[in-house]
């Protein structure tokens, strides 16, 4: 078997680095006399998983010097109610970012809650005039996952220019935009970007010959040793809960790699919990301490 020197893309300390950043910029801003960035949060019902999510944002907002709302609002709330309370949030001056956390409630079009919120307040990035500018290379919020992908491959000087780059998953949130940033003419990024789906036929004939790939698939441990080139680098975007009857809880979060049987084969991956996600909340951070600037700035 071929076994390479792997390195962990370690979410922990690529996030604590970019934290410090982010609270040093805060401090000078303020000190400048700019404005503390505040964040405001949509949450809708009580889905486990955006509890934990929304908490983690908010927390991260403390942490890192910000004020941040968060809105909860019961999952029976109308779609034009809810589209008034981003209204009323995109006039509020003291409000810097709004995020609606996703998914909505099946009877709410999260396109028109999102199509709701003003631009310069869209810190998640998925606001069509935000999405256009990423594609076009405008300066813009970038959708805080791929963003912090980004980051991550920045932060260890990994030169993807040239790369063959499989990206699994289409959503709009993260499979598409992430197709967008690995192709465009920057660094990170210059790579020949694959963009494979649910409908793609021979899946593992694109991932062997993957210098990267980029796997947001939402399937436990998919991508097995075998549809893996040695040498790739691998980013697990995945979060995935399985039943584990060692643990407490009697689960644990795995991602859409098999980590175990893949990792010995890359030069670098992501380790799920641990990696991707914690790079999301730096790019959300980033993009709110961004819109509270461009709002207010000088
Ligand atoms: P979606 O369900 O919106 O998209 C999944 C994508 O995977 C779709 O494009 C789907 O194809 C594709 N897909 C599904 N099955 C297969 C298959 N067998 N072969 C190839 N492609 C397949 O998920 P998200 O993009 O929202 O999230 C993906 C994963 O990432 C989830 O586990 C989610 O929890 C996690 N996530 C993690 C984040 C983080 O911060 N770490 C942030 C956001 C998400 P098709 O379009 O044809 O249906």
């Amino acid at each position: 078997m071929y076994i390479c020197h792997m390195q962990l893309l370690d979410g922990v300390l690529v996030s604590a680095h970019i934290k410090e950043q982010i609270k040093t910029e805060v401090k000078e801003w303020q000190a400048g006399g700019g404005k503390k960035p505040h964040l405001a949060a949509i949450l809708v019902g009580n889905n486990p998983a955006s509890e934990a999510y929304v908490g983690s944002k908010v927390k991260h907002c403390e942490e890192l010097g910000f004020d941040s709302t968060l809105l909860r609002f019961d999952a029976a709330i109308t779609e034009q109610d809810l589209i008034k309370e981003v209204e009323r949030l995109n006039n509020d001056d003291n409000i810097d970012g709004i995020l609606v956390q996703l998914p909505l409630p099946g009877h709410i079009s999260g396109d028109s809650v999102i199509n709701a919120i003003a631009q310069g307040k869209d810190v998640d990035g998925f606001h069509p005039v935000s999405v256009g500018k990423m594609l076009l290379g405008q300066p813009t919020f970038l959708p805080a996952t791929p963003y912090g992908i980004m980051l991550m491959l920045e932060y260890y000087n990994i030169n993807t220019a040239g790369m063959n780059c499989v990206v699994i998953g289409r959503s709009n949130i993260v499979g598409t935009p992430m197709t967008i940033l690995m192709s465009r003419n920057a660094n990170p990024g210059n790579a020949t970007v694959t963009m494979c789906h649910s409908k793609t036929k021979n899946l593992k004939e694109f991932t062997l010959n993957a210098d990267i790939i980029i796997a947001a698939i939402g399937r436990p441990k998919y991508v097995t040793a075998d549809m893996v080139k040695p040498g790739a680098i691998i980013i697990d975007v995945g979060i995935n809960r399985i039943d584990d009857a060692s643990k407490k809880s009697g689960s644990r979060l795995v991602g859409d790699v098999d980590f175990d049987n893949v990792a010995p084969l890359c030069s670098y991956i992501t380790p799920v919990p641990k990696g991707v996600g914690l790079m999301t909340i730096c790019g959300l951070m980033k993009n709110t301490l961004l819109a509270a600037k461009l709002r207010t700035g000088k």
